[in-house]
């Protein structure tokens, strides 16, 4: 019923006198008349102010941003100039860093199943570590030390601690049922560090874990510090990653943990466990999702007498699977009347050629929504565009940074010739 509250959109969101919205001194009015809907909006000194948080909790080069939450190649500079390391976890993700001109020596490399071609192309284009997800893996860089592709790959081992945080509570599961890493219940964690010490095709330099994504709880973050350092500290390696996971608020209500909060738990979790590696930490989500919203425009408003009124808008399950895969709750609001009560309930749709395509099942927004509207969704910024895909050959939609009153096109809207680009009949 509420207006949107205003802690749900990014740090540099205004509303001017006339109820208009602005993000970075740009008004998202004017972005959408010339970059077209929907398009990805992003807050660009929110970005570096999570990355300077980050930074300022954990220390330089100790957190790594997780680029599969969000990448294009103004996204690899900004989280490099900040000084983040990068993770990548796959080629694609490698190539993209590297075309934006980011070192290949403040990335890491991971995947459950690294192709020999994907190790190859990092080992030569020299990352700063891979993490080893399998035995399988540790033969294939036994094969490639053959090869001579570079200098020795240094390795974290990554670890299935058998503990996982859910969005709100710590999970001890008692078992180690998981696609990634090593478990360390069956002993197989243990034996993977022996044959990766005993091995001349890799230096081991740390061990590495992820608990669980959008966790709201920094407490969850402290046991399972536990869990690893019980591992870990008897090993006494250089290196200790305890993946990403912080969660952020996406609807009202939620509350998420600070950067800061974070980690204080963590290492403060680390110190009193008698942990002396160098911890570093993952966050995707909590760097980017706040400060991005997609807006789109309203195209259709159907009342079903006795039923429900839907509103569909110009994109949908192609820009934001989230909602569709996860069941994710997203808010909405209208740019030229944030601060307008939102009394209708309505279902928001996309424009695919399926009723699933939901991006929210009961979205607020104000009672005159209307055809031709702009209509905001904050908290896009992670996993969104990353995630998007071409399903009924609709465009990706474009990438614009506002900061300082300028407004950054960084990816153009894709094209019919994009669509056609790879298809050579
Ligand atoms: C996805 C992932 C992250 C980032 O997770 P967030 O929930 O976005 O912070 C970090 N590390 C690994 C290994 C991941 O798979």
């Amino acid at each position: 019923m509420s207006a949107i509250p205003m802690q749900l959109l990014s740090d540099n969101a205004t509303v001017g006198p006339d109820g208009n919205l602005s993000v970075g001194g740009c008004s998202i009015a004017e972005i959408a008349a010339e970059y077209g809907t929907p398009v990805f909006v992003y807050d660009e000194a929110h970005l570096r102010a999570r990355c300077q948080q980050a930074v300022a909790a954990f220390g330089h080069q100790q957190v790594v941003y997780a680029t599969k939450a969000f990448l294009c190649k103004a996204m690899a500079r900004l989280v490099y100039d900040e000084g983040l390391l990068l993770d990548v976890a796959s080629g694609g993700e490698l190539a993209v860093v590297l075309a934006a001109g980011v070192p290949a020596n403040v990335c890491t490399l991971h995947g459950n199943n690294k192709s020999m071609t994907e190790l190859r192309e990092a080992i030569t284009a020299g990352v700063r570590h891979i993490i080893v997800d399998s035995f399988d893996e540790l033969d294939r860089l036994d094969v490639l030390a053959a090869e001579q592709l570079g200098p020795v790959p240094k390795v974290l081992l990554r670890i299935t601690p058998g503990v996982s945080a859910h969005t709100h509570e710590f999970i001890a599961t008692g078992q180690d049922d998981s696609k990634f890493g090593f478990n360390l219940g069956n002993g197989d964690a243990l034996k993977a560090v022996d044959r990766a010490r005993r091995s001349t095709s890799v230096e081991l330099v740390g061990v590495h874990c992820h608990i669980g994504s959008n966790v709201f709880e920094a407490s969850s973050f402290a046991k399972a510090a536990a869990v690893m350092a019980d591992f870990a500290v008897p090993l006494d390696l250089p290196e200790l990653v305890l993946g990403g996971g912080l969660g952020v608020a996406y609807i009202e209500g939620e509350e998420a943990p600070t950067i800061a909060h974070w980690g204080n738990v963590l290492l403060d979790a680390c110190q009193a466990l008698g942990v002396r590696s160098k911890v570093s930490v993952e966050p995707g989500r909590a760097i980017a999702a706040a400060a991005a919203m997609t807006v789109y425009s309203v195209g259709t408003v159907k009342h079903i007498p006795g039923v429900r009124t839907y509103i569909s808008v110009d994109g949908g399950m192609s820009d934001n699977p989230r909602p569709v895969l996860y069941g994710s709750g997203y808010e909405s609001f209208l740019p030229r009347a944030v601060t307008d009560e939102r009394a209708m309930t309505a279902r928001l749709v996309g424009k695919h050629c399926e009723s699933g395509d939901v991006l929210s099942f009961a979205a607020q927004l104000p009672a005159d929504t209307a055809v031709g509207d702009l209509l905001a969704m904050p908290v896009t910024g992670a996993y969104g565009h990353s995630m998007g895909s071409n399903y009924n050959k609709i465009t990706r939609p474009p990438v614009v940074f506002a900061a300082n009153g300028d407004a950054r096109l960084v990816v153009r809207r894709e094209t019919y010739d994009d669509l056609l680009r790879a298809d050579i009949g």
